[in-house]
């Protein structure tokens, strides 16, 4: 308020002064000139002045305002900090805005918004990866363009769409994608997008599973239970040879089913417990019982040698690697018909040391080798079950394996034989062994 006044005197001043010369100059008729005069300059100085604001208002934000003085100074004033504060909130919501996009950056799931056509508007690193989009290509493009499926495009036009919709989508192969619409402001909607595919893997293993168990325990108990059914009916008026061979054939049976919920303990106990404490494994005495066990199962039939020239310890879980090591070895005997040979070696080679199994057995056919770790594979199911075997054994070993850092190599010929390797890395040969 005082500029204003200061202002105003100052005019009344310059008019008072330029009255006064006129007066002296003219009397009355050189005042009231002077007086005019005056006042047509001060409109033409503020007029001006305007202008210039008008001028500047124009000019690109950020350009320097032009330099005034009295009210003028204060309303450039008034207008720069003005200009200020809205650059100030401006970096403030840039800020904001920055900041939602970090947090949307790295959200586990895709992010996708949609405007009220459905046109992508923003999509998150994620979201570009599971839909196999690209950002600076497909925004402004109705999302409906690349995710085609009728289910998708049923689940979008709902208003209010319930759940999440389980998509397998030709845009990512192999892939299942869960997503969940939320609208929001204005038509707009928020796509969330999750790769389930490792769970739906998951789930389906676990189904798979269960069925697995259940038929394998299915065939032994209903020999069991027909078993002690006809024992019921009257087992006195069997003809002992009969009763012989029914307590054989149950005892067999039963001894599979004991087998079989070993090998689902033992494999539970791998995948679910920490890593065995390390113990510097002998291993001449678990070859050599490894061997023993071998002659043992075969009985004779087959020519079975083992050559030792490999570290004496192994650091590791003796009883872990007894049974990896056992599962290879009855697989090698179980699997190789009468004599055959089998060739057992423990050896160090270049990164750390290898246990060999060699047999000149049945052999296997190159498209089964990726998948005979995987529980209850087998190549010839008869044949294993005839030989006592679950269809664990090597899921077993490969478990223990993972377990010590070592992996499993397979290499075989149908008719020739097979050749299994467990491959220990160096860290696990103690020094000087
Ligand atoms: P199984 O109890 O059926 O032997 P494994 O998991 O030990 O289960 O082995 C899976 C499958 O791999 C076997 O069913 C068999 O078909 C094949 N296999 C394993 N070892 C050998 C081998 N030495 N020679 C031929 N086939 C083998």
């Amino acid at each position: 308020m005082s500029a204003v006044f200061a202002d105003l005197f100052r005019a009344c001043l310059w008019l008072a002064a330029a009255t006064a010369l006129g007066w002296l100059l003219d009397g009355a008729p050189g005042a009231l000139m002077a007086v005019l005069m005056i006042a047509v300059y001060l409109i033409t100085r503020h007029l001006s002045r305007l202008a210039e604001l008008i001028r500047w208002a124009r000019q690109p934000v950020g350009t320097e305002t032009p330099s005034a003085s009295g009210l003028w100074e204060q309303a450039y004033d008034a207008l720069r900090r003005r200009a200020r504060l809205g650059a100030e909130q401006r970096d403030e919501l840039g800020k904001l805005l920055d900041r939602f996009r970090q947090a949307a950056e790295v959200m586990p799931d895709g992010v996708v918004i949609l405007d009220g056509h459905r046109n992508i508007e923003w999509m998150n690193a994620r979201a570009e990866l599971s839909l196999n989009l690209n950002s600076s290509r497909d925004l402004g493009t109705p999302i409906t363009y690349f995710l085609r499926e009728p289910e998708f495009l049923a689940y979008l036009v709902q208003s209010h769409p319930s759940g999440s919709l389980l998509l397998r989508s030709a845009r990512s192969p192999g892939q299942t994608l869960q997503i969940q619409s939320a609208p929001f402001a204005a038509g707009r909607s928020l796509l969330l997008v999750r790769d389930v595919t490792q769970i739906q893997k998951l789930e389906t293993m676990r189904r798979d599973f269960v069925a697995n168990v259940s038929h394998e325990l299915r065939t032994p108990l209903t020999v069991v239970a027909g078993f002690l059914e006809t024992a019921a009916d009257g087992i006195a008026e069997l003809p002992p040879d009969d009763i012989h061979q029914f307590l054989e054939m149950a005892g067999d049976q039963a001894k599979r089913m004991q087998r079989l919920i070993e090998d689902l303990l033992t494999l539970a106990t791998l995948e679910t417990d920490a890593p065995p404490q390390e113990e510097a494994v002998d291993m001449p005495q678990l070859l050599a019982e490894v061997h023993s066990e071998a002659v043992a199962l075969s009985g004779g039939r087959h020519t079975i040698t083992l050559e030792n020239i490999g570290p004496a310890t192994l650091l590791g879980s003796y009883k872990e690697l007894r049974s990896a090591l056992g599962n290879l070895v009855s697989n090698a005997v179980r699997y190789t018909p009468s004599q055959g040979r089998i060739d057992l070696c423990w050896r160090s080679n270049a990164v750390g040391a290898v246990f060999a199994v060699n047999d000149s057995g049945i052999g296997i056919d190159i498209q089964h080798l990726p998948r005979l770790t995987e529980r209850f594979y087998r190549v010839d199911r008869g044949r294993s079950r005839d030989t006592g075997g679950t269809g664990l054994g090597l899921a077993i070993v490969k478990h223990v394996l993972e377990r010590h850092q070592a992996r499993l190599e397979i290499s075989s010929e149908p008719g020739k034989g097979s050749s299994f390797a467990a491959v220990f890395p160096g860290r696990r040969i103690q020094a000087g062994s």
